[in-house]
């Protein structure tokens, strides 16, 4: 492996996370261009007129829809708002949701979607219309058994309400059309939770598999949105000592351990971690290669790259972020001995419980909140133990074991179906 190779993007690694599970499945070639590419992608321009300092301006938006994979079931996966967003990482993005919802084996195949916009940067009714403005473009191509939506970076409960009103007005109310939407409109109890409380019930068990006791584990977490926070919370709640967290402008450190809920409230009420009483600062970069027993990116993509892998000292990586190491710090990692717990499997928990809130749709019928958790758990730590039986049996990762159950399920319905 050659160690100069430049920053890779998300393309590069998911195709190289393929191609070492391709490897030991037997598919020919036409196979796999099938299972590598997207079905559809949409590409939308998005007008909208903004304010600025009390002038009005017209800016246009780039909105994505990329429909990666279908069959297993409808297409479905996250909508991120994000500055930096690009066809090239919806594409990757979408794909990941293909195997990842083939890994939990629920009736789904894999879409992302996307806007090149910094939601901090609109007002409220601004971020309404650009979001019923996609809504409305893309309708034709969503549906309760064709394209099911979900919060991803920087898109919450409030940017689902909004596509189900926009869709709701040429279909009739339709809850089912997105998941992670607010329990008011037929959301499910837990979503908001499920992806850090997923992350959480499979870094246990990860850290029982490397004789780490939970209780009182030193851990690292990068990012503190809806995954990272509910994360900490539950880890913090289950006997871990959290010595650092971070948000976009940087990191708090405290080798005491950090009060979880102390942070919550300090964001809450100064929207950053920053100055948070009794930590100091740290730097994003100098985050990732704290001593520590487990680091957990949750933010971005690609965090995770050459440049630092050989510094990383965590000897367990578990992935509550989409992709946020390079496959080439994938491979540094590994060389050195250090276990990463794939996105695939340990972010899971998210459309898991998106599932369940599709179903409740489905059947207009509501879950308690305790069944929603008991499935949840119940069937992550299911499908850790068959890829950690499956990367034992045959010699592999646990992200190579992953894909390689994922794309038997997706390549064995494609054969099916005669696509
Ligand atoms: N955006 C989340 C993910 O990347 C959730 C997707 C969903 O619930 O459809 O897994």
């Amino acid at each position: 492996m050659n160690r100069q190779d430049k920053k890779c993007d998300c393309e590069d690694t998911q195709r190289h996370f393929l191609n070492r599970a391709f490897g030991r499945l037997e598919l020919d070639d036409a196979q796999r261009d099938l299972l590598l590419s997207p079905f559809r992608e949409t590409l939308i321009s998005i007008p909208l007129k903004v304010r600025r300092n009390g002038i009005e301006v017209l800016r246009t938006f780039t909105g994505f829809r990329v429909q990666h994979n279908h069959a297993r079931g409808p297409f479905k996966g996250g909508l991120r708002y994000h500055p930096a967003s690009n066809l090239r990482e919806i594409r990757a993005l979408a794909q990941l949701m293909t195997w990842k919802t083939a890994l939990v084996n629920i009736p789904y195949g894999g879409a992302k979607g996307g806007i090149t916009v910094d939601p901090g940067e609109l007002h409220r009714d601004e971020l309404e219309v650009l979001t019923k403005r996609f809504a409305q473009k893309m309708g034709p191509l969503l549906g309760v058994h064709q394209d099911i939506v979900a919060p991803d970076v920087g898109t919450n409960p409030q940017v689902m309400a909004w596509i189900l009103e926009e869709y709701s007005k040429a279909h009739g109310y339709t809850p089912g059309i997105v998941t992670g939407k607010p329990l008011e409109l037929g959301g499910s109890e837990g979503r908001l939770e499920a992806t850090g409380h997923g992350v959480a019930t499979i870094t246990r068990q990860a850290a029982v598999d490397h004789g780490i006791r939970l209780e009182g584990a030193r851990i690292v977490i990068q990012g503190f949105g809806n995954v990272g926070s509910h994360l900490a919370q539950r880890l913090a709640e289950l006997g871990a000592t959290i010595i650092a967290l971070s948000d976009a402008r940087g990191g708090v450190l405290s080798e005491q351990g950090i009060d979880v809920g102390a942070a919550r409230a300090h964001v809450r009420e100064h929207g950053w971690l920053e100055d948070l009483p009794g930590t100091e600062f740290v730097s994003n970069a100098e985050l990732l290669e704290l001593p520590c027993d487990i680091l957990i990116p949750a933010a971005l993509e690609s965090v995770i790259d050459c440049d630092n892998a050989e510094r990383i000292k965590a000897p367990l990586i578990v992935e509550a972020a989409n992709m946020p190491v390079t496959h080439q710090a994938d491979d540094i990692l590994r060389e050195r001995g250090r276990t990463v717990v794939p996105d695939v499997l340990a972010n899971a928990g998210g459309v898991l419980a998106s599932y369940y809130e599709w179903v409740q749709n489905l059947q207009e019928f509501p879950w308690e909140r305790d069944t929603v958790f008991y499935r949840l758990e119940e069937r992550l730590l299911r499908v850790y133990g068959e890829v950690r039986r499956h990367a034992e049996a045959r010699g592999v990762d646990l992200r190579t074991a992953a894909y390689e159950l994922a794309i038997r399920r997706v390549a064995d319905a494609i054969s099916l179906r005669g696509f």
